[in-house]
């Protein structure tokens, strides 16, 4: 299997496993902790796709697999088409650059005794990208103003605690585009915020797709904000995507239940279109351990009996919409 070439990035059967604990004096614990455990995914060029899923599904540790962080243990991983095992010295250093991560937490993510300037001109020093302060001083000026904070200029000697929440997180969102990457990770980037200031942020993101052409991967767990921001949606459990689609199929026509679930507890604001709610028992499966089949089945509230014994492969429902279920060839 090849990466598409409309893709930013494309996974295939990628793997991310860790040793379950430490070794003990008299036996080694020889587990292992299946946190991404064979995603396929790709993200087109210009494209915002949400990852959608509880915590613990692996969606963060995707995200560090994918800026480098951690080392796949198996599969592959295509950046603009190009294997990147095969990529070494400038060239692997390079797609680095164009990778960005716009964290969580603008309250922990920033240093709160280094000023605005010096937080976003880091990344350029780090990467070594402008020889002079002149030159990093105007690319800072540029991020901030891509970022919504104007007139730049005003925000370079203030420090952190100066500045409201959104303020904050738009200066992280600066020093993530102060590289010029091509794709932005935004892991959670609203979940901080207040709700009056998540919109703000969320336009800032399609703003900057629409007008940068950066594609996004959006990871949440929260399937309410990204129903009229996200071009598709992935749905992930257990280290597997389960369900992914263009919003509108996923949100119309959910085909795996565990994607039922999660939208039937977003919140509706007309009482005529409330849905009835599933709680999924249980706490996510400890990935350790994985359950056998499927790996939904402890949880599934339609399961049955063939359920413990076959994982089931993924169903294409349409040429964009695709499920892994084994219930859903008696419903098509
Ligand atoms: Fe539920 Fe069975 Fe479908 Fe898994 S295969 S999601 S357990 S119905």
């Amino acid at each position: 299997m090849t990466s598409s070439p409309s893709s930013a990035l494309s996974l295939r059967n990628l793997h991310k496993h860790f040793d379950a604990g430490r070794p003990g004096l008299l036996r080694r614990d020889d587990r292992l902790v299946h946190a991404v455990d064979g995603v396929d995914l790709d993200l087109g060029r210009g494209e915002i796709l949400a990852l959608v899923g509880e915590s613990g599904c692996g969606k963060s540790t995707l995200a560090l697999t994918l800026l480098g962080l951690e080392r796949p243990t198996s599969g592959e991983m295509y950046f603009e088409g190009t294997d990147v095992a095969r990529l070494r010295g400038a060239a692997l250093k390079d797609m680095h650059k164009r990778i960005q991560m716009v964290f969580q937490d603008p309250y922990e993510s920033l240093n709160p005794m280094m000023t605005i300037e010096e937080i976003v001109e880091e990344p350029l020093i780090v990467h070594r990208s402008f020889p002079t302060s002149d030159q990093r001083r105007a690319r800072v000026i540029q991020a901030l103003e891509d970022a919504g904070l104007k007139p730049a200029d005003s925000f370079l000697d203030r420090l952190p605690h100066q500045l409201s929440g959104g303020q904050r997180q738009r200066v992280v969102i600066a020093a993530s585009l102060v590289l010029d990457p091509t794709i932005l990770l935004a892991d959670e980037p609203v979940s901080m915020l207040d709700v009056s200031i998540r919109a703000e942020i969320l336009n800032l993101l399609a703003d900057l797709r629409a007008r940068q052409g950066i594609s996004i991967l959006f990871i949440t767990h929260d399937f309410g904000t990204v129903a009229h921001f996200a071009d598709r949606i992935a749905v992930m459990y257990l280290g597997r995507i389960v369900e992914i689609g263009r919003t509108e199929e996923v949100l119309r026509a959910p085909r795996h239940p565990y994607t039922k679930a999660l939208l039937s507890v977003v919140p509706v604001p007309n009482p005529r279109l409330r849905q009835k709610r599933t709680i999924l028992q249980g706490e996510t499966p400890n990935p350790i351990d994985l359950p056998t089949g499927c790996r939904f089945h402890p949880r599934c509230p339609i399961a049955e009996d063939r359920c413990r014994l076959t994982d089931p492969p993924a169903v294409t429902l349409s040429p964009s919409h695709s499920a892994a279920c084994l219930l859903i060839e008696n419903d098509k």
